[in-house]
């Protein structure tokens, strides 16, 4: 019989499966605390657990539900996994440390695949495969937790998948990284192609986590060519809910914008951008393009704009007094990009690449 992975499990399910183990309740907290606040890779740590319910717990469970399939790390300390889930499919998760920071951020997968299609994103090319469980999405962070022997600061929903088309397994996702993990809601990012009931739906949680909107284009007819489900939820509704959300959860939104050469990278686009989000509490975060090879044309859609281009983009946008970032590349070489990794592995196509850049 396949054994119980605990880690992602919230208390209560623990609770139940040591009454289910037959053993005191008060177990249920000593493992919590030792899976989640001293990461424990093994039951043998467990010191506080007597040798038998140790045992017993090693021959019916197992920590992680989720195993390493591969790691790469690279020169600018940039780690970066691929996970295989229990059904085997692959998913992506990087672990990101900045020398102005002290803290680690890791980014974690909510799908397998995307159904959204962004042209630009490699995710997008591998089409849809399946939600990720709550548990699988935590288990990201404690696989990486476990394996660098760090302690995660920060968790952006950046890696591949859209989250609020899994909105609510990535809601108990984000209970389980607060209350059991022990991340401030301030440290958690979810990131959107811009999907309104799931803007709404986390605006209802009242939990102060940032939102980051990608935005992509100023203009309603050239952003849904860039992402497709722009169709769908259209800027005049998105706004008005990020506005919402704002006003919801007291936070400043993040508006991303990834620069593609001559696509989106215009003075016109620039200005235009800076109107756009005039009245929304937000900063701007540009993310120049990771050139992706095109699953049909085996080549990159878009060209990456040069340095000066970013800037001179950056000092339009900044005109309205909101704070304007250009996103730096990290793991650069080791396609720490999620995509790219997985499909360079499993030799599905070119090497692709995505966000988490
Ligand atoms: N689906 C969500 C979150 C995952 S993508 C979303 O789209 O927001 C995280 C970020 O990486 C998004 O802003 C996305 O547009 C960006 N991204 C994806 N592929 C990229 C690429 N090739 N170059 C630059 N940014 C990319
Ligand atoms: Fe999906 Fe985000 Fe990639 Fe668009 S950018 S295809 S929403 S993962």
């Amino acid at each position: 019989m396949a054994k119980v992975a605990l880690s992602g499990k919230t208390l209560p399910e623990i609770e139940e499966f040591i009454q289910a183990m037959g053993e005191p309740a008060f177990r249920a907290r000593q493992l919590h605390s030792w899976i989640y606040s001293k990461q424990a890779c093994s039951f043998e740590q467990m010191t506080n657990l007597s040798i038998t319910c140790r045992q017993k717990l090693a021959s019916i469970a197992q920590i992680p539900l989720i195993t390493l399939s591969h790691l790469q790390i690279s020169k600018d300390n940039t780690r970066k996994y691929l996970f295989a889930l229990p059904d085997e499919q692959l998913i992506e998760a990087v672990l990101m440390s900045f020398t102005d920071r002290a803290s680690l951020s890791a980014c974690v997968s909510s799908q397998v695949g995307c159904a959204v299609g962004c042209t630009f994103c490699a995710t997008g090319y591998m089409g849809f495969t399946r939600n990720l469980t709550a548990q699988e999405i935590v288990d990201q962070v404690m696989c990486i937790a476990r394996e660098s022997g760090q302690r995660i600061a920060n968790v952006v929903y950046m890696g591949q998948g859209e989250p609020l088309l899994n909105i609510e397994e990535v809601i108990k996702s984000l209970h389980l990284l607060i209350n059991s993990v022990g991340i401030g809601a301030r440290h958690l990012t979810v990131s959107t192609s811009g999907i309104v009931p799931g803007i709404k739906r986390l605006a209802a949680e009242k939990l102060p986590i940032t939102l980051a909107l990608s935005l992509h284009h100023p203009d309603q007819l050239t952003r849904e060519q860039i992402v497709p489900i722009a169709k769908k939820f259209q800027l005049p509704e998105l706004m008005r809910s990020l506005r919402d959300y704002a006003n919801a959860t007291g936070r400043r939104v993040t508006i991303e914008y990834v620069l593609l050469k001559g696509v989106t990278d215009t003075p016109e686009q620039a200005h235009a951008l800076a109107e756009l989000v005039r009245d929304v509490h937000c900063n701007i975060n540009l993310i120049p393009y990771n050139p992706t090879l095109n699953a049909a044309s085996k080549m990159p859609l878009y060209g990456r704009p040069s340095l000066a281009a970013q800037m001179a983009f950056k000092q339009i946008a900044e005109r309205t007094g909101k704070t304007v970032t250009i996103r730096l590349q990290r793991g650069a070489d080791i396609d720490a990009a999620c995509g790219q990794l997985h499909n360079k592995l499993s030799s599905q196509g070119p090497c692709n690449n995505t966000s988490c850049s």
